[in-house]
């Protein structure tokens, strides 16, 4: 955190009418602020509806509110709030916005459409900003490798890229976060952390949601651009990462993108290392999904997958050779959001021991957090039975919102959690091949029913229930 003798960051909304604003921006501002009591920052929203000071004070007071933040906290940001009704396409009405934030650091947060930003990015590289000034954005940086590149370019036209700040929220997710402290902290899995012992990884994040109602933008991405491209290349980036000597930005960065360019589809062939499937008509819970073609907003003519699996290599000397499976959907009946890690057999069970039935595995619960070590041992019994047992952590639930640690670090200056702009476009080139192979139909849609585990005959069943 930085001293709280510095000014107060401002902090400017751009499309403070939006849903990120009210869903995950000012939430997670709120946990923050909880969180870290003595934290001062300014927020002033803007956007083009004409909303009064009481109208946009009230949303931010919502926003608090959703999150049981104390009236203390709320009442002190309130106190610092300002709305200014601004069309952020209109170079004089810029100007005049950033003017009115004053000379102090600014971090400017795009919360407007993808081509709504890039345009507003050509208007900021010819309005004067103040010394700091940092731009904070969330997904999608780009659609593909060549358009990501001209993204990063445009946005180094208004500040370098150290003061760029891509948004990926899964980065302050607490269980993600822990990858670090526990690959790097324990003796006992440092040496096992290589094709040497691993036989196989895979990062899981099924959900037991369907569209609610954001069928706008996800009809238009679908699980491999929503999820696969973006959110679970930065935990494989995390997972299988060389050791840094200190949680510098710069370094830990570096590590993920040597990570990242090794990073492509198994067997170099995307057609046969990618799987893609889309819900039909089912149940979660208690209430009923319609086709995802039938969802409302949906166009089917785009053959969007609301489930996508691809399994990649990362060709390194630490990792060759052992498959790291990605998967992420919507409407599964069991939503399983974890890393397993499944360990080679002992090469040789000395004759005798009876029952050994698995490999040893670990598996990271990503939400809710946990640590699931399973081994096999003799439990009851004869001593020469063996069976698998498993040594169960449970992790404390997280300070504050993902967000708030985001943007917490966002506020102080540092990029420790935010996606440098090499490995954006990395990430975009590591998936090109698969978007390629679902484009051309060389992977079958497959289907599932909403609420259930996906189609048969994919990820081989999880070792664990969570
Ligand atoms: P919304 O469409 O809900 O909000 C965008 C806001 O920007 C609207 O209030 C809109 O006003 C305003 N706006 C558009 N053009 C202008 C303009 N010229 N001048 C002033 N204001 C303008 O989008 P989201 O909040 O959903 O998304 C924002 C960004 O965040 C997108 O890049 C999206 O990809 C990303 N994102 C969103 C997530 C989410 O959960 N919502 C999750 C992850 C990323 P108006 O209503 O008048 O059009």
């Amino acid at each position: 955190m930085a001293p709280r003798s510095q000014p107060p960051v401002t902090l400017l909304v751009l499309g403070a009418g939006g849903d990120l604003t009210r869903r995950l921006l000012l939430p997670g501002l709120a946990t923050l602020l909880t969180a870290e009591r003595d934290r001062r920052v300014r927020v002033v929203g803007a956007d083009r509806s004409d909303l009064s000071a009481t109208e946009w004070a009230s949303r931010v007071e919502d926003a608090f509110g959703s999150v049981d933040a104390p009236k203390a906290v709320t009442s002190r940001v309130l106190k610092d709030t300002a709305y200014t009704p601004a069309d952020i396409l209109d170079h004089d009405s810029l100007a005049s916005l950033v003017a009115s934030c004053g000379d102090g650091p600014l971090v400017v947060f795009f919360a407007l459409p993808p081509p709504v930003t890039m345009r507003c990015c050509e208007l900021l590289a010819e309005v004067d900003l103040p010394k700091v000034t940092r731009l904070a954005l969330e997904k999608p940086f780009g659609t593909d490798g060549r358009s990501a590149r001209e993204f990063n370019a445009l946005l180094h036209r208004v500040v370098p890229e150290s003061e760029v700040f891509r948004i990926d929220h899964f980065l302050g997710v607490n269980t993600v976060l822990n990858l670090v402290g526990l690959r790097f902290a324990n003796r006992i899995l440092q040496p096992v952390w290589s094709r040497d012992h691993v036989e196989r990884v895979e990062i899981v994040y099924d959900e037991d949601l369907a569209l609610e109602g954001r069928a706008g933008y996800y009809d238009g991405a679908g699980a491999l651009r929503d999820m696969l491209q973006s959110h679970l290349l930065q935990v494989l980036a995390l997972f299988a990462m060389e050791s840094v000597s200190t949680l510098d930005a710069e370094e830990l960065h570096e590590q993920k993108n040597q990570v990242l360019r090794a990073t492509r589809p198994w067997g170099r062939s995307a057609a046969k290392a990618a799987r893609r499937a889309r819900y039909t008509a089912g149940r979660l819970g208690r209430r009923s999904v319609p086709d995802y073609t039938s969802e409302e907003g949906v166009d089917a003519s785009r053959n969007t997958e609301t489930l996508a699996q691809v399994t990649f290599e990362v060709a390194t000397n630490r990792w060759a050779g052992v498959p790291f499976v990605l998967r992420s959907g919507k409407a599964l009946g069991t939503p399983r959001k974890q890393i397993v890690v499944t360990f080679r057999d002992v090469a040789h069970l000395p004759g005798g021991l009876r029952g050994a039935e698995g490999p040893d595995t670990l598996v990271i619960g990503l939400k809710p957090g946990s640590m699931e070590l399973t081994l096999t041992m003799n439990a009851e019994g004869d001593p020469f039975d063996l069976e698998q047992k498993t040594l169960t952590a449970t992790l404390a639930p997280p300070r504050m919102q993902a967000y708030g640690e985001v943007l917490g670090q966002i506020l102080d200056g540092s990029r420790l959690l935010s996606v440098e702009g090499a490995s954006a476009e990395e990430c975009w080139r590591i998936v090109e091949p698969v978007l390629r192979a679902f484009a051309k139909g060389t992977v079958p849609m497959e289907e599932y029913a909403a609420g259930s585990d996906g189609p048969d005959g994919w990820l081989p069943a999880a070792p664990s229930s969570t």
